[in-house]
């Protein structure tokens, strides 16, 4: 599908993930919405907007209606660059939303309950969308401290401990997130990366000013591979959120030089309960 609007929103998806239709998931853009100075902004983030949260309220809602999920099912958490994975259960679903005393604090949030939604706020980092057909489901924000961290590989790990989830039969996809072209790093990050995946070229020199670049889409497969999702199973976006020619799409924290007044949301969610035929 890639780009595709309704109700004067465009969402993107990724082409060839979850087409059995049981799951659905979604990435937001930039317009749309009532955020930001102009009042058109789809900000997806509490944090972007502090004393605003009604127009994240507002925003989600208009995700929802054009989606067809129930926003009063929308679960997110505060996200901290971290490793945390949880598990969404009937008591916390619709934390910091139809729950706004609920609060989670994790960079990843797997479910088996259907029309939940899981959430995730993006503004360069890598969303990672996880699916078991037989019936869980994983969402992930992985930034760079994220990816160094494995975090994709101990969402799906943590789907096999909570569901009893084969990582062989996973199908992945990553989502629009900043390409390794446009991530330009200084070296103590390269050299992160570089110790994290040796040998496989993650880093590359930039060229000028002794910095580097580093392919953040590629460590995220890496660990989801070495954590037993086949290959043939991961679908990749290639969209670059922080590239020029991209700036009327995507919010990215790297291009605006993090004054961008939104974020990007990442939506994942069952549509209906197993078992299916
Ligand atoms: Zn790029």
């Amino acid at each position: 599908m890639g780009l595709s609007t309704k109700n004067g929103i465009s969402l993107y998806t990724v082409d060839g993930f979850c087409e059995d239709g049981r799951a659905g998931h979604c990435f937001t853009t930039r317009y749309g919405g009532v955020s930001g100075d102009s009042g058109r902004l789809l900000n997806m983030s509490f944090t972007k907007e502090p004393d605003k949260p009604a127009n994240v309220i507002e925003n989600v809602r208009r995700v929802a209606a054009a989606c067809g999920f129930d926003c009063s099912r929308v679960t997110t958490a505060l996200q901290v660059h971290g490793d945390n994975i949880v598990r969404v259960t009937e008591e916390i679903a619709g934390a910091r939303f139809s729950k706004p005393e609920t609060e989670i604090v994790a960079d990843g949030l797997i479910t088996d309950i259907p029309g939940v939604v899981l959430m995730t706020t993006h503004g360069d980092c890598l969303p990672v969308y996880l699916y078991d057909a037989k019936g869980a489901i994983g969402l992930v924000h992985s930034g760079w401290r994220g990816a160094v961290e494995r975090i994709a590989g101990k969402a799906v790990a943590r789907m096999a401990q909570e569901f009893g989830t084969d990582p062989g039969n996973i199908t992945a996809a990553l989502g629009p997130c900043i390409c390794g072209d446009c991530f330009i790093v200084d070296p103590p990050v390269a050299e992160l990366f570089e110790d994290a995946f040796p040998d496989v070229g993650i880093m590359k020199d930039a060229g000028f000013s002794g910095k580097y670049t580093v392919d953040l889409e590629r460590a995220v497969r890496i660990a989801l591979i070495e954590g037993g999702v086949p290959e043939d199973n991961i679908f990749i976006s290639g969209e670059c959120t922080a590239a020029p020619q991209n700036a009327e799409i995507y919010f990215s924290h790297r291009r605006e030089k993090g004054t961008n007044q939104g974020l990007m949301g990442a939506f994942m969610w069952l549509e209906t309960a197993p078992p299916w035929e």
